[in-house]
């Protein structure tokens, strides 16, 4: 094989109670994006076995996969655009997030056999999604054809808990939600906390959480949270390569592309078979592989395809070894987190953008 993320979905279960544990309410395990890059299916089950109340996705056809694959837990969509199939996702049992009247209204027109499970998404801040200038408009008469189950909004700045921001969220929550209990839905599901939230914030548990990053056991922000594991998580996935070629160069070689770099002294470079088609970021100069109990960085630009990496003149590493891209970092091997800050990103990004092209393998970690 010539490059593998090995997901460890014993970590996912661990985290999951973990995390449920933290919250003391409701899981709703985020599985949107291919389960950030972790495979949809076999997260969704990991999490529902440990657990998870609810799983939730952004788009409708990633909540259809899941029902199509079998499973038959409570499922959330919430990206959901008006003229989308919601006659489909009533059917499948889906459960809708609508922030618009537009929205709400087509919904209403396809619950004719059934009626659809709406949650009402509300901007309590974030300008993102949600009702906000809709909101002093909508009435009970719009629900009335809807079963509105939850009521949600989302927190922009829950990795700095001190922020005003998250106090102000709060507190237009509450607000909102008494608008939603007035048109007689009285037991509705209010959802708020994203990981950050979960992990620093239990006054926004209410009566379910919506956890994504910790879930797959990275820091929702190491600098302001802490790393992983002093927030007791286990990071679920190893990103391994193999090392196609080992060569000895002398001082003063460029390396790859526009030779932007090159070595500083008599040594060995290794070509690694994974590159930014794969989800390496091009821009990530300061991370770099871990072979044969050291790390090698990166030198020169990262190709389609493969990157070179700077494995010491004295490396005994060979062409066919294993090298570890990135890790849980216990032995030294380069995180998630590494590559973030190496490429001005978040761990979030670095491995929700693993290229199709490499398997995952559903295994314990091989350390
Ligand atoms: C992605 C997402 C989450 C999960 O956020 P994490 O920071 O990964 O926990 C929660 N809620 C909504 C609406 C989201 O889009």
């Amino acid at each position: 094989m010539r490059a593998e993320a090995l997901i460890d979905l014993s970590a996912i279960k661990f985290n999951v109670q973990h995390l449920k544990k933290t919250s003391g309410t409701n899981l709703l395990a985020v599985v949107k994006a291919d389960a950030y890059g972790h495979g949809l299916i076999p997260v969704a089950q990991a999490a529902l076995a440990a657990g998870a109340d609810y799983l939730g996705v952004a788009l409708l056809e990633e909540a259809i996969t899941l029902r199509e694959a079998g499973i038959d837990a409570p499922i959330l969509a919430w990206l959901v655009q008006p003229g989308s199939d919601f006659t489909r996702a009533i059917e499948l049992d889906i459960e809708i997030a609508v922030a618009s009247l537009k929205a709400l209204q087509e919904i209403s027109d396809a619950s004719t056999l059934k009626k659809a499970r709406v949650h009402l998404e509300i901007d309590t801040g974030m300008s993102r999604g949600g009702f906000l200038s809709e909101w002093d408009q909508l009435t009970a008469a719009h629900c009335a054809a809807v079963d509105i189950v939850g009521v949600y909004s989302h927190f922009a700045r829950a990795d700095e808990p001190e922020e005003k921001q998250n106090q102000d969220q709060l507190e237009r929550f509450n607000a909102m939600v008494k608008k939603v209990h007035s048109f007689g839905f009285p037991d509705v599901i209010r959802h708020l906390s994203n990981s950050a939230a979960t992990l620093k914030s239990h006054s926004a548990a209410f009566d379910m959480v919506r956890t994504g990053i910790s879930m797959y056991g990275l820091s929702p922000d190491v600098k302001t949270l802490g790393s992983s594991s002093s927030l007791g998580l286990r990071p679920a996935m190893q990103l391994r390569a193999a090392l196609y070629l080992v060569k000895d160069v002398p001082a003063g070689t460029p390396v790859g592309y526009g030779a932007t770099e090159s070595t500083s002294a008599d040594t060995r470079l290794g070509v690694v078979a994974m590159g930014y088609a794969d989800g390496i970021p091009r821009i990530a100069h300061a991370a770099g592989v871990w072979i044969a109990g050291k790390r090698a960085p990166i030198i020169g630009r990262v190709s389609m395809d493969q990157f070179v990496v700077d494995l010491g003149a004295a490396s005994t590493a060979q062409s066919g070894d294993w090298v570890t891209v990135f890790g849980n970092g216990s032995h030294g091997e380069y995180t998630a987190d590494d590559w973030g800050a190496a490429s001005q990103s978040i761990n979030y990004e670095i491995v929700t953008r693993i290229g199709p092209r490499v398997p995952r393998i559903y295994a314990p970690h091989v350390y």
